[in-house]
């Protein structure tokens, strides 16, 4: 599969909510470690509300698709996690405008959009303990895959491999932004949710790519 087309682009949809939902005990033992325990519970009523919205709506506009997702997510997560995940896909599906499929270039594109405003919404870069830890380097390995000529199958691996990497590198890092910053020392030691809900997204993409590929 050389370009990802709508209907690959809805069942990834769907198996982010579906894996979010089977993570949801996880997410919440790991923000109950150094935040408030409400992250898995957030992002699960997040995407079940996204699979709800995505039920009816025979989308083929993916960059439409991925702006239904920011708003419910805008509107039902809560948290900081909420704002910054929606502001990620408001950004992707504003770049991908208009497009019912993707090349690498649009993937790339996209993903570089998502970080962009996930790092705007939040004042965050790496190093700081947050998602952008899982997220900054998987845009790097998406990118060198894209430009190593690899298929969206081999590069959303690519990038799944690298965010369960910088997910891991969160684990030793003290926590400067969100909750987990008023902990100071104390988040150290502990592996952080938002990283790792962005590694079970990138995971599930990579995934669903792989069996649409050969379906
Ligand atoms: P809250 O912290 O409000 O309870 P969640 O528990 O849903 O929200 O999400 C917490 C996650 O959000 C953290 O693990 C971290 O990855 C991410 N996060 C928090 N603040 C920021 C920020 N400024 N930039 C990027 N990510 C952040
Ligand atoms: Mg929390």
């Amino acid at each position: 599969m050389q370009e990802i087309d709508s209907r690959a682009a809805l069942a990834c949809l769907e198996h982010i909510v579906d894996v979010i939902h089977e993570n949801r005990q996880y997410l919440i033992d790991l923000d109950a470690a150094v935040g408030d325990a409400d992250h898995g519970a957030n992002m699960d009523r997040g995407f079940q509300a996204v699979r709800q919205k995505l039920a009816g709506t025979e989308q083929s506009d993916i960059g439409a698709m991925l702006k239904l997702v920011a708003s419910t997510l805008i509107s039902t997560v809560g948290g900081a996690s909420g704002p910054l995940y929606g502001t990620g896909f408001l950004r992707a599906g504003t770049a991908l405008a208009g497009k019912s499929s993707l090349t690498m270039a649009d993937a790339v594109a996209a993903m570089a959009a998502f970080v962009e405003g996930i790092k705007m919404r939040g004042k965050a870069e790496t190093g700081e303990k947050t998602m952008l830890d899982a997220l900054v380097p998987a845009q790097d390995a998406l990118k060198a895959a894209a430009d190593a000529g690899q298929s969206p199958t081999e590069a959303f691996a690519a990038a799944a491999t690298a965010a369960e990497q910088g997910m891991r590198a969160t684990i030793p890092l003290i926590a400067t932004k969100g909750r987990a910053s008023y902990l100071g020392e104390r988040s150290r030691d502990h592996q952080d949710p938002g990283a790792t809900s962005t590694a079970l997204i990138l995971r599930a993409v990579a995934d669903t790519l792989a069996k649409v590929q050969t379906a």
